[in-house]
């Protein structure tokens, strides 16, 4: 029989999108259903979702969701993603209907606890009132950690069959709040301590779902092994040693029907591997949309960014005042916090006609982005898998990449013979710069640096191999928690 399965994530696409995490539950949740699975999507109605032009219909239950001595009441609307799978969107306008979905650029919305309780109680109690009992309930984020704790607690008499599956996007990402506020989810007192949901002296709720879930999973091979490290595990390593036979590394696919530059919508020419002349024309419109009036022979580096720490601008920041002096321009697109908002600002009124930024979110330019440009720049200090880098390849862009996560898994350095970009180790200035002289270097040289596009272009990395494994892994967790089998199988992959 089919397996049923209940994606919940606080943002999927193409309704609501502030990072990777939307590509990932957007196409996955299709790819799923194209291999059988019976799927369904819950979001948040947030405002986004009417913003960007999606219409639901509303259903006639809603759900009584207990807070805090309260009752609130969410309607459940439903729709389908551009793929037929169906989504319910979540309503209650005083929690979702906003600006942002998480955070403004001054910080997080001071009632995300609130916000994020009502969405996961919210998902069991619809899952209750619409009778769709799933075989497995996947789980995505701090957002969405309550669930697994909800289903093994208060809700448990109904899900004895439901195992939880829970991601990883990314282990910085904790959601965090005062132990006083405890109340506010409703769980069983003794649920709040070291084995629990208790993290020095607070609530974090994406502990809730590493060790309430029946599996745990994140994004990349080298991620899951990272963020059992204190370098990189922000705390919870020693959580996810732990869990470590119930946790397993998938790396995040590409939706090649909408990053492909033989037919992306968004960019001024078409190409091929084939035939590369189409992104000649994209760099010019690229460069005249960001009014850099350079030569086009110039290297041209891109940058699309959450501006958040992890992505590596201290470093770039520093390494600055020697990459300009390189024959290469740089733009940047992104948003985020207000910090490195002005550090490129800054940069883009020190460096006129080398670097040159747009601070807004849009997809549009995005895909120009990845078509128009030679390279696209990632020196993050951690990226549990990163999409940027994986779409690049397929537009011929070159990625330069610092070796973490999920950028050591998906790039080769040039120095080996199956190359197909530039990485470098050591998190500093002096390495990103002696890295970004490298692959100048190969620019260059006509030849060599139109092998190395095709070669990128050729990379393969469609859903179906990770959908394949995430089905895997829900079988996993659905015999752990119907009481069969172990993980050896999974882990020898
Ligand atoms: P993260 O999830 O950490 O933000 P990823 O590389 O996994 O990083 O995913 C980023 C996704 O968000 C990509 O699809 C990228 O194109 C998109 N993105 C990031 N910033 C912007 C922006 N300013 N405008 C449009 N798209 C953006």
């Amino acid at each position: 029989m089919a397996m049923k399965v209940a994606i919940v994530s606080s943002e999927v696409a193409p309704f609501a999108k502030t990072g990777g995490l939307a590509d990932v539950t957007g196409t996955l949740s299709h790819v799923l259903r194209s291999m059988g699975c019976r799927v369904m999507v819950f979001l948040p109605y947030y405002r986004e979702v009417w913003q960007r032009g999606m219409e639901a219909e509303k259903l006639d239950v809603d759900v009584a969701v207990p807070m805090d001595r309260r009752t609130i009441t969410v309607g459940i609307y439903r729709c389908t993603t551009p793929a037929g799978v169906p989504v319910y969107l979540l309503k209650r306008d005083e929690y979702y209907d906003r600006t942002y979905l998480y955070a403004t650029p001054e910080g997080d919305y001071f009632d995300n606890l609130e916000r994020f309780t009502l969405f996961s109680r919210a998902v069991v109690e619809s899952l209750l009132a619409l009778k769709e009992i799933p075989d497995v309930i996947h789980c995505n984020d701090w957002q969405t950690g309550l669930i697994p704790a909800y289903t093994r607690s208060i809700y448990a008499a109904h899900f004895q069959d439901t195992a939880t599956v829970f991601t990883i996007h990314n282990i910085a990402y904790q959601g965090l709040f005062p132990a006083t506020l405890f109340d506010i989810t409703g769980l069983p007192h003794q649920m709040y301590n070291m084995e629990g949901i208790e993290f020095w002296g607070k609530i974090n709720l994406l502990k809730a779902g590493i060790v309430c879930s029946d599996v745990v999973t994140t994004v990349s091979e080298r991620y899951s092994k990272e963020i059992q490290t204190p370098e990189y595990g922000y705390g919870l390593e020693g959580v996810l040693k732990k869990r470590k036979d119930r946790l397993f590394g998938v790396l995040n696919g590409v939706d090649y029907s909408q990053w492909n530059p033989r037919t992306d919508r968004y960019i001024k020419a078409h190409y091929s591997e084939k035939d590369l002349s189409g992104k000649a024309l994209c760099k010019e419109d690229l460069l005249r949309e960001y009014s850099l009036d350079v030569d086009p022979s110039i290297p041209l580096i891109g940058i699309i960014s959450r501006f958040a720490e992890q992505k590596g601008f201290d470093i770039l920041s520093e390494a600055m005042e020697e990459l300009v002096k390189l024959r290469l321009a740089v733009v940047v697109l992104g948003t985020g916090e207000k910090r490195y908002q002005t550090l490129f600002r800054e940069l883009a009124r020190r460096y006129p006609g080398k670097l040159s930024v747009k601070i807004t979110f849009d997809e549009a330019l995005a895909h120009k982005l990845e078509a128009g440009c030679d390279f696209l720049l990632m020196p993050s200090r951690y990226e549990p898998c990163g999409l940027n880098q994986i779409y690049s390849l397929r537009y011929g862009t070159i990625p330069i990449v610092r070796a973490t996560g999920g950028l050591d898994d998906t790039i080769r350095d040039y120095s080996r013979k199956d190359g197909n970009g530039f990485k470098f180790s050591e998190y500093s200035p002096g390495a990103l710069v002696e890295k970004v002289k490298e692959a100048i270097g190969l620019y260059s040289n006509k030849k060599r640096w139109q092998a190395l596009q095709k070669r990128a272009m050729r990379e393969d990395f469609s859903w179906h191999r990770s959908a394949t494994k995430y089905l895997s892994i829900y079988r996993l967790a659905v015999n752990t928690k119907r009481g069969e089998i172990s993980s050896t199988e999974l882990h020898k992959d």
